[in-house]
């Protein structure tokens, strides 16, 4: 490392000889001494090259030290120059309208060459303080310009990788459903025996298919609802309709599931419960996700619930309907609630070759209850079991 350059002083005095005594009591200690006559000079001298630190005479013809040190005070490129007022006498009022300029200390003539360089080296050592924290805070600026730049690049990557996968899935998708139509067809054909009479067992493997069947065209359509609201095609259909055959529709979908793992599924809800708006096809996708992932993480025992309530509107907000989807099932750790709803977000991974699932089913919930204009509640205990639920309007 080149030794750093000595400090620069720049000692103003319209008295050529208090000049040369101080350059005489300067220099020795290492310091470079640089001269000014008058307020004016001394100006132009600092800005164009700001010295480490002034020493300044007060009574000067042109502009004297009081003016020269208020300007310099008052401009941010030179505040920081540590200012020494020279006053002739002791007089505290020069030392007070010398504060009031700015200065940063005084000196008496006659000069006592030891309190001279006692303060100079002093002030020096807060002005490279000060250098030093300018240095940094310069060197962190870059810094983080640099860091900000590679993240924005990074940022532009990862937006480009995501649409990407977003069209990767959408290609994919369609192409696996396909095949499926066909597939359907002929399994419907065969199992209602149009091609021919089917033995037992026959009929039997075949309904496991047909469930199979059914269970892939769900998840390709979950792939297909999430790149849709992915990519913002999500456009609802809001009509009021009755959440009562929607409950009734979805129990008689899911009984078979839930008697299969041994788990009571209920429905509730207030008979006279009036009809609430939303969109009927993105609210029974919804709930179906919510109520199978009820059903996947409850054990043989359990009980899923389905509910639905009045709940008493706010002051002058409108009439609103509480959706609860609730189970007696494994819970979520508290830690992870504030996740379980980001795409491809699973609390144990291992959970997938335990339960199946992609991982995207809170997501289109999600994207499902905020395109209603509600938000998602959770409320979950582990080994107690888990509390979902939104709000939709009522319709008037
Ligand atoms: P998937 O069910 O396909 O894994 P989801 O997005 O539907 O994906 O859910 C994300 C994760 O949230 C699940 O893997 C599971 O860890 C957790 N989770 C969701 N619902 C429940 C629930 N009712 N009980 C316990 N954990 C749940």
């Amino acid at each position: 490392m080149s030794p750093s350059p000595p400090p620069r002083i720049l000692v103003v005095d319209d008295g050529a000889a208090n000049v040369d005594l101080l350059e005489a009591y300067l220099v020795p200690e290492g310091y470079s001494v640089e001269k000014a006559y008058d307020g004016l000079e001394a100006l132009e001298r600092v800005t164009a090259s700001p010295p480490d630190l002034i020493l300044l005479d007060v009574m000067m013809p042109r502009l004297d030290g009081y003016e020269v040190c208020r300007r310099l005070k008052s401009s941010a490129a030179t505040v920081f120059i540590p200012i020494v007022m020279i006053t002739a006498l002791q007089e505290l009022e020069e030392k007070i309208k010398g504060i009031d300029m700015g200065a940063d200390d005084f000196l008496s003539k006659p000069f006592n060459k030891i309190e001279l360089l006692t303060r100079v080296r002093s002030l020096l050592r807060v002005k490279a303080l000060h250098d030093q924290l300018e240095a940094s805070k310069r060197l962190l600026e870059v810094k983080v310009k640099e860091r900000t730049a590679q993240l924005e690049e990074a940022l532009v990557v990862l937006h480009q990788l995501d649409q990407l996968k977003t069209e990767f899935l959408s290609t994919v998708s369609h192409e696996l459903r396909t095949p499926l139509t066909p597939i359907k067809g002929y399994l419907q054909a065969v199992l209602e025996e149009t091609l021919g009479p089917l033995s037992p067992s026959q009929k039997n493997g075949l309904g496991i298919v047909a469930e199979n069947v059914t269970m892939l065209e769900r998840l390709i359509g979950d792939l297909l609802a999430y790149v849709r609201m992915e990519s913002g095609a999500l456009k609802l259909s809001l009509e009021p309709f009755s959440l009562e055959s929607l409950f009734e529709g979805l129990t008689e979908q899911l009984k078979p599931q839930a008697a299969a793992k041994g788990i009571t599924l209920t429905a509730t809800l207030p008979p006279d419960l009036p009809a609430v708006v939303a969109d009927a096809t993105e609210m029974e996708r919804a709930l179906l996700h919510l109520l199978s992932n009820a059903l996947k993480f409850t054990p043989a025992g359990g009980t899923v619930f389905l509910e639905a309530q009045l709940v008493s509107p706010a002051a002058s907000g409108p009439t609103l309907v509480q959706v609860v989807v609730q189970d007696t099932g494994i819970g979520i750790p508290a830690d992870k609630i504030s996740k379980i709803f980001d795409r491809f977000y699973q609390v144990d991974g291992s959970t997938t070759r335990e339960y199946g699932g992609m991982g995207i089913g809170l997501a289109i919930v999600k994207q499902i209850v905020t395109a209603h204009g509600s938000t998602m509640g959770v409320e979950s205990e582990v080994g107690q079991g888990s509390r979902f639920s939104f709000v939709l309007p009522v319709s008037r």
